[in-house]
């Protein structure tokens, strides 16, 4: 454990709102924790009924024009918007550090990855593609286009506050939409660095608005009722999404929901045990465990699960913790001291039914740390396996055989991901009988804004990245031509 005082967040991050292009000192003003420290960085605008208005009415202003913006400007935009959050990784990822706490070389990761939706996208801009075919009835041609879904507003989650940003900002103006960004309460710096990025970029007032409201849930309901706003994108827990879902209904905006996981990680009879761990450390650590994508659950087969054990209790012990932007640091902070509380006692409900802990480390009481933490004897039933721990936490449990892995993998009401790891053939069957809208097979990373991102069950509706995203900012329109 290391510890150091950093300073404050530097002069130029901005802590006002930003809407209709302008940074605005909002109804009043809260404070954002270094997690680490419990230090005070800065003391944040938030949005009152007057501010979502406006927030709403500027994106609404904007919206047709910047729908007729010609998409190879639009492109041009979220490409300079890529080149420059490049350019400024290191700053955005040292901000990132301080208000939630995650090591800097998770942040730095998280920095190029966000950004690479800026650059994916811009190139989607140009190639929505139609359709143009004579009618089966040979009566008429069919023309199908895609139209902007109109103004859209996205919820983000604190624990990527860079990435769930611009996977929703960038397919949207690539498809010609405007904006309302309400990133999480924890982590608003970071959304409004991102909103500086994109004005310097060239994106024309009223496009991209960020703003904080404050109550939350009112706020965010009385914007879902007004009939300008269209369009719906979130990305947090399934609890939240299921109040969102019914919220929309009122008023039937478009939805596309990234929700919660419960990751399954199998590790198959002959699979290369090394490897399998070396997976386990990144699907449960990066991020520090705190991802809809972290592994949850490790059900190994009961011939390598002595040597699985072993093997992953020694890295995890090795892990150093610390204030994330110390140098070696690969575990920080968890975002809040009532997120660490929360993993903390759902650690202690498994241990009193029976677990075992086999790591030994601990931390300091102060700053939002949690250890790395491995548990074994575990009942397949326990209320852990259950849960998404979002944290430093591996629970193994010995699995028979294939059958008895899968149903217990897909034993959930959660469908984001799952990992597998055994020899290929059997590795892709068994990806196939897994309910989970993405399977890593002998690697722990499926993340990439070129490919669809997305849940099954109650893990979501709807895919993010690839050519799926931008079509959750586009409808698709239908005419019919007499010949
Ligand atoms: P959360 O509590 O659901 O909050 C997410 C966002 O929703 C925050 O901006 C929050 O704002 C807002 N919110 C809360 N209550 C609301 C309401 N009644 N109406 C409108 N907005 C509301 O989730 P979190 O704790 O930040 O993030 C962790 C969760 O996100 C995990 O379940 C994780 O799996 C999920 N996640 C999913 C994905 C994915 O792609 N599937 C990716 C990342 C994270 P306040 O902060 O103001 O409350």
């Amino acid at each position: 454990m290391t510890t150091s005082h950093a300073p404050a967040v530097d002069a130029h991050v901005h802590s006002d709102l930003y809407i209709d292009g302008r940074w605005t000192a909002g109804a009043g003003r809260r404070a954002v924790n270094d997690p680490a420290t419990g230090e005070v960085i800065a003391e944040v605008a938030t949005a009152g009924p007057d501010e979502c208005r406006a927030a709403v009415a500027s994106a609404h202003g904007a919206a047709s024009t910047w729908a007729a913006t010609a998409p190879r400007q639009r492109g041009e935009i979220l490409r300079r918007a890529f080149e420059l959050m490049t350019a400024e990784a290191d700053r955005i990822a040292r901000l990132i550090t301080r208000e939630n706490g995650k090591a800097l070389a998770d942040a730095r990761s998280e920095v190029a990855y966000a950004a690479e939706f800026f650059r994916w996208f811009s190139e989607e801009a140009v190639r929505v593609r139609g359709d143009y075919r004579p009618a089966p009835a040979g009566d008429k041609q069919i023309i199908i286009t895609h139209a902007p879904v109109g103004v859209s507003v996205l919820i983000t989650p604190w624990n990527f506050p860079a990435a769930m940003a611009t996977r929703k900002i960038a397919p949207a103006l690539a498809a010609g939409c405007t904006t309302i960004l309400k990133p999480a309460s924890e982590t608003p710096l970071t959304a409004l660095a991102i909103a500086d990025v994109l004005e310097r970029a060239g994106v024309p007032a009223g496009v991209v608005n960020v703003i904080l409201p404050e109550p939350t849930g009112p706020l965010v309901k009385e914007m879902l009722d007004d009939p300008r706003v269209r369009n719906l994108s979130f990305t947090g827990s399934t609890e939240v999404g299921r109040t969102l879902l019914h919220g929309a209904a009122d008023t039937v905006v478009r939805t596309s929901m990234e929700l919660g996981g419960n990751a399954p990680f199998l590790v198959l009879e002959g699979a290369d045990v090394a490897a399998a761990v070396e997976g386990a450390m990144v699907a449960k650590m990066r991020n520090g465990g705190s991802a809809c994508t972290a592994a949850n659950r490790f059900y190994v087969h009961a011939s390598l699960v002595e040597e699985f054990t072993v093997a992953l209790t020694e890295r995890m012990a090795a892990v150093t913790v610390g204030q994330g932007d110390e140098d070696g640091v690969e575990l920080g902070a968890l975002v809040s001291v009532k997120e660490r509380d929360k993993v903390a006692a759902l650690v202690d409900g498994a241990l009193a039914e029976g677990a075992r802990r086999t790591t030994s480390a601990t931390v300091p009481a102060e700053g939002a740390f949690y250890p790395p933490t491995v548990l074994v004897d575990i009942e397949p039933t326990a209320d852990l396996l259950a849960r998404e721990i979002f944290g430093p936490v591996a629970p193994v449990v010995a699995v028979a055989d294939e059958d008895t892995a899968v149903r217990l993998a897909n034993d959930t009401e959660y469908g984001l991901i799952s990992y597998v790891y055994g020899p290929a053939g059997d590795a892709l069957r068994v990806a196939g009988r897994l309910e989970a809208g993405m399977v890593a097979v002998n690697r722990a990373v499926v993340s990439d804004p070129a490919a669809s991102f997305g849940g099954m069950k109650q893990s979501g509706l709807g895919r993010e990245g690839g050519f799926d995203g931008i079509h959750e900012f586009l409808e698709s329109k239908y005419v019919a031509v007499e010949i």
